[in-house]
């Protein structure tokens, strides 16, 4: 493993535009990234892939998008007022906090000490809430204190209802969504792995109430979220499942397993499958007042649907592409990345900038590739040569460059990204040839 790879990546993704620190000429905020101009795209296009391949492409699934900003007693009753918390530890010497559930973190802080011949004492450890608050209201001493979501999953169960009367969906039926969650996390590190703004992309599965139904459901998604991250090009040995000890589970989980990523720090949590149980469903019921049973025609039952939850992360998920995807040649470097999740699919170069035929022709290919839905990029910079190394560290899969052959019988150059071979390509055949490495056979 190389020890360097993380700084590698992020030193690449700053020098790139893919992600920077947040709000970085102020000094920065802890826990905070910005996405930049290829940052941006790459998310955008994870986040459709995980939405084609886990709603769209799939029957009795539906979507949602729910407030981040929800009332304060959805998270009363989902638990989370009272125990959303991580036990937090502080440093007697210097009052550093730290969790205390993170072996690895405490084992490097009292490192720290020990190169200065101190030894660490730690307070006891407390429960600390890690929902962030915000104030809402117009007039000061009158504002109510609302929460940011902690997880998103809580805005699926709040519609649970308005789904079942507006789509009429049979069980077992799936509702998703993707979005943007908040936690005050004690020690925010690894990039974008642990931050305190971050995105969720999740499936909550309504299911028949029994084990039977339930398990059966678990082990399909178990296999279906692995095969996500298998088909977009992680390593079938950077990833592996994880069964959670009793202890370790979250106050709703009946039974959870996650997917793990082998990171340059270790093999660490890319998403969880959680058994919920009824516990969501439950509680909503009780809290707001409304009956939030299902009723099955088939066999005249009502009853409350058990919850099989898959919930990853959409910046952790991104990260764990990117390390995957970085490979070092002799003179190049090279994102190989999976071209669904590419910036830019390809990119188009006339072979001398000062050629008005040449410009013209490539330009014409950039247009016509753009209204196939395709994002080509565009670079008349330098030498060829260095254009190619400029797209390979972005992991553009194609470039496309346009000769004087070109003018004559309306062929380009075809170079491809990991093998960079070149190939002779029709203009016209140029579309479908990239569209097919773009189709993820689920
Ligand atoms: P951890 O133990 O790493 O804090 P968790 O078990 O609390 O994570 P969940 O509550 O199950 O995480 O959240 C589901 C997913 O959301 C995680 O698998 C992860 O991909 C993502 N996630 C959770 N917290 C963060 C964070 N602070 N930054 C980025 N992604 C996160």
């Amino acid at each position: 493993m190389d020890n360097n790879l993380l700084e590698k990546v992020v030193s690449l993704c700053k020098r790139r535009g893919f992600i920077f620190p947040g709000s970085e000429i102020y000094g920065g905020l802890r826990g905070t990234w910005d996405y930049g101009p290829l940052g941006t795209e790459l998310k955008f296009n994870l986040k459709q892939s995980w939405w084609e391949y886990m709603v769209q492409d799939r029957e009795n699934v539906f979507g949602m998008n729910a407030s981040i900003m929800m009332n304060p007693k959805v998270w009363e009753a989902s638990g989370h007022v009272a125990s959303f918390t991580d036990p937090l530890v502080e440093c007697k010497t210097c009052h550093e906090r730290f969790r205390a559930d993170k072996a690895e973190d405490i084992k490097e802080h009292e490192q720290t000490h020990a190169k200065k011949k101190e030894k660490v004492e730690w307070t006891e450890p407390k429960q600390f809430n890690i929902l962030v608050e915000a104030k809402l209201g117009v007039v000061e001493g009158e504002k109510t204190t609302v929460f940011l979501r902690g997880e998103i999953t809580q805005g699926v169960h709040v519609n649970f209802k308005n789904v079942l009367d507006s789509m009429r969906p049979k069980i077992p039926f799936g509702i998703a969504q993707i979005g943007k969650a908040f936690r005050n996390e004690i020690t925010p590190r690894n990039f974008i792995f642990r931050s305190r703004e971050f995105e969720q992309m999740e499936m909550q599965t309504y299911v028949k109430p029994n084990e039977k139904e339930a398990m059966g459901m678990f082990n399909e998604m178990k296999d279906l979220r692995m095969k996500w991250y298998l088909d977009l090009g992680i390593k079938k040995s950077k990833l592996r499942f994880r069964e959670h000890a009793p202890d370790e589970r979250a106050h709703y989980a009946q039974a959870a397993w996650d997917i793990e990523y082998e990171t340059p720090w270790g093999w660490d949590e890319a998403e969880g499958i959680h058994h919920r149980g009824d516990w969501d469903l439950s509680r909503h019921s009780e809290f707001s007042g409304q009956d939030l049973s299902y009723f099955d025609s088939e066999t005249n039952e009502r009853f409350i649907p058990w919850v099989i939850e898959t919930s990853g992360g959409v910046d952790r998920a991104l990260l764990f592409f990117l390390l995957n995807a970085y490979y070092e040649e002799k003179d190049r470097l090279i994102l190989k990345l999976h071209p669904k999740l590419a910036p830019y699919k390809a990119a188009v170069f006339p072979l001398l900038a000062n050629k008005p035929q040449l410009i013209e022709k490539a330009r014409r290919i950039l247009k016509d590739l753009k209204r196939t839905g395709l994002n080509v990029a565009w670079d008349d910079r330098g030498n060829i040569g260095k254009r190619y190394y400029s797209q390979d560290e972005i992991g553009t899969p194609y470039c496309i460059t346009v000769d004087f052959q070109t003018l004559e019988d309306d062929t380009v150059t075809v170079r491809d990204r990991d093998t960079a071979k070149q190939e002779r390509l029709p203009i016209g055949e140029l579309s479908k040839f990239i569209q097919k490495v773009l189709l993820l056979d689920n």
